[in-house]
């Protein structure tokens, strides 16, 4: 087994694998780092100036280990080639989607793992050389026997695999700083001697720039059910927060009162606990299911229906925003992201709300400051039909834009430019005082005249 890791691959180019790997390629570790994907464009956005993500701090990471300078070596490759990748690492990331199956047995709860599979099959197949191969996507808890079974199934019996399980904790819009100084780096392996060898190869060059006490080597199914439990743990405050806004809603209380107040309880604390639209994001949703799905194969139904009420509270929330008529009306979403910093709008709260907007034939006014259009419209296109989505949608340059002519405004997204300064809005237009204060407020208000809700700021997840 390799134990000193000379050259690093990572299949899947996205929100995990590209910022995971640029921050290991900028530590002047004398590790060669490829990022690999199946998708070109992906790949050629990552050769240029215009990332295919926005994190904080990314671009100047990624532009001086890809392209080096001066005695800096170029340390960080982005490429298609994922056999000579493979065919050249010591050590393999498996960094690609775990979304929930679409199809068969489980679909929409049991988590699909046929990409992982594909990646570990792709490496077997062209392994000439003893691999440390680790699970950096979200897992359900298991997998690296399956894992294990593909490489007995396919490889070369002559050379040696070793699974380790490192899931990664970072969240979006703050994935450089997490990536950074994380609050720990998990390295699960399954204890033989040879498993602890390789997932001390991997701790030595998280411990390049981690402390040694926050990189903590465990077993590898308690590893993949750690990083679930997390999402599942952060998902399960959201949805117990709004859970208690709709009870505050019915009471006179006021949500913002009764968290900060629950949040000064030194055993609770404050984070997490804003009242909101519910979570987005890709992960928290597809890894509650996961453990609802894992819970009820495992019969165990009261957990299964506590770890789902989690989700539903959520959709709840959700399809409350929608009610009175707006066909025909003007609506500005401010925000399409599923939170700030970041461009990511899958499972995001503003493509829910928007379908139901378009259901009602409203004509929506979009702006976000980081989403790429060309993709959004193309993806609502997708979902709601593309006739639709060019007839009503209008992407806007900026949030005066947006707003003008609009009956109502929804921030869908916490953009610090939503909410730091006074948004200056035309004569036409007035919104009253849309200042910090009201934009925490998080119910919507809707109204024939003009009004604002300001539903998002929770939407973080840590996944
Ligand atoms: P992503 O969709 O941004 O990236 C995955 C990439 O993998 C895609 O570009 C896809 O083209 C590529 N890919 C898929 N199969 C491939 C193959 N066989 N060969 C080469 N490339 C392949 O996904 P992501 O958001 O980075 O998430 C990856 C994993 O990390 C998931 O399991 C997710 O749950 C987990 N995770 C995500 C976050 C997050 O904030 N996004 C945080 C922590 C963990």
């Amino acid at each position: 087994m390799p134990t000193n890791i000379e050259n690093i691959c990572c299949i899947g180019a996205g929100y995990v694998g590209g910022p995971t790997c640029a921050i290991i390629a900028s530590k002047d570790l004398d590790i060669s780092v490829t990022v690999v994907d199946l998708s070109q464009p992906r790949i050629d956005e990552w050769n240029s100036s215009r990332l295919p993500i926005y994190e904080p701090g990314l671009q100047d990471i990624v532009e001086a280990a890809r392209d080096g300078s001066g005695l800096n070596p170029v340390t960080l490759h982005f490429s298609t080639d994922v056999k000579g990748a493979i065919h050249r690492a010591d050590l393999i990331f498996i960094s690609v989607i775990t979304p929930t199956k679409t199809v068969g047995v489980g679909a929409g709860q049991a988590a699909d793992i046929k990409y992982v599979e594909a990646a570990a099959r792709e490496i077997a197949e062209v392994a000439t050389s003893d691999k440390i191969v680790v699970e950096k996507s979200t897992v359900p808890c298991g997998t690296a026997e399956i894992l294990r079974d593909i490489f007995d199934a396919v490889g070369d019996p002559q050379v040696r695999f070793e699974v380790l399980s490192n899931p990664e904790f970072l969240a979006e819009g703050t994935a450089i700083a997490d990536l950074l100084s994380p609050d720990r780096v998990l390295v699960g392996s399954e204890g033989t001697p040879s498993a602890l060898e390789a997932a001390s190869a991997l701790a030595d060059v998280y411990s390049s720039w981690v402390p040694r006490e926050r990189i903590i080597t465990l077993n590898i199914w308690s590893s993949e059910l750690a990083k679930l439990s997390a999402n599942c743990m952060l998902a399960q405050r959201i949805s117990s927060i709004n859970s208690l806004s709709a009870i505050c809603e019915a009471t006179g209380a006021d949500i913002q009162e009764v968290s900060h107040s629950v949040g000064l309880d030194k055993r609770i604390g404050p984070n997490f606990l804003k009242a909101s639209i519910g979570f987005g994001g890709s992960c928290f949703k597809k890894d509650v299911l996961k453990l609802v799905y894992m819970a009820e194969t495992l019969h165990l139904p009261e957990v299964a229906a506590y770890w789902k009420a989690v989700v539903d509270i959520k959709n709840g929330k959700r399809t409350a925003l929608a009610g009175t008529t707006v066909d025909g009306k003007r609506i500005a979403i401010l925000g399409l992201a599923y939170k700030k910093n970041t461009g990511d709008t899958r499972e995001s709260p503003a493509i829910d709300f928007m379908g139901s907007m378009l259901a009602e034939k409203a004509t929506l006014a979009i702006y976000d400051p980081k989403v790429s259009y060309n993709k959004i419209i193309h993806e609502l296109g997708e979902l709601f039909g593309h006739e639709a989505v060019a007839r009503y949608v209008k992407p806007c340059e900026n949030a005066y834009s947006a707003c003008r002519g609009a009956s109502t405004v929804v921030i869908m997204t916490e953009w610090d430019e939503f909410k730091t300064d006074r948004l200056t809005l035309p004569p036409a237009l007035d919104l009253g005082d849309l200042t910090a204060s009201r934009l925490t407020t998080p119910t919507v208000k809707r109204a024939d005249s003009v009004s604002s809700g300001i539903p998002s700021s929770q939407s973080e997840d840590r996944s």
